[in-house]
């Protein structure tokens, strides 16, 4: 997975984003940990089973409806379906080798 460290990219607080299964990662919080790592491979496993396009359809459309729902950008943010698997799993390093095909769809509602 490439990984390239940067100073502006992604915008915000964020510390990094993965687009095309590629990670963008700011420069001053430093190297990423494998958790990290894990967390945005997780991510490039959902982007491939969605085709890339759906994955970016779905998760600003999942976080405007999380947006109504909990009227909090952060909140919203946490609960999108791709990003309940990635946290719930990261710590996991062995996931990609045991994650069923769509897992995602398990976290669409909260369990
Ligand atoms: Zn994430």
């Amino acid at each position: 997975m490439r990984v390239i460290y940067n100073n502006w990219f992604p915008f915000g607080t964020y510390r990094a984003i993965n687009m095309l299964g590629v990670i963008f990662a700011k420069r001053k919080y430093g190297k990423l940990n494998k958790t990290v790592l894990n967390h945005e491979y997780i991510h490039s496993m959902q982007q491939r089973e969605m085709l890339f396009v759906f994955f970016y359809l779905w998760y600003v459309l999942e976080w405007l409806v999380k947006l109504c729902k909990y009227r909090n950008t952060t909140a919203a943010y946490y609960n999108i379906s791709f990003e309940r698997e990635a946290y719930a799993r990261q710590r996991d390093l062995n996931y990609d080798k045991h994650r069923p095909l769509w897992a995602w769809t398990k976290y669409v509602r909260r369990r």
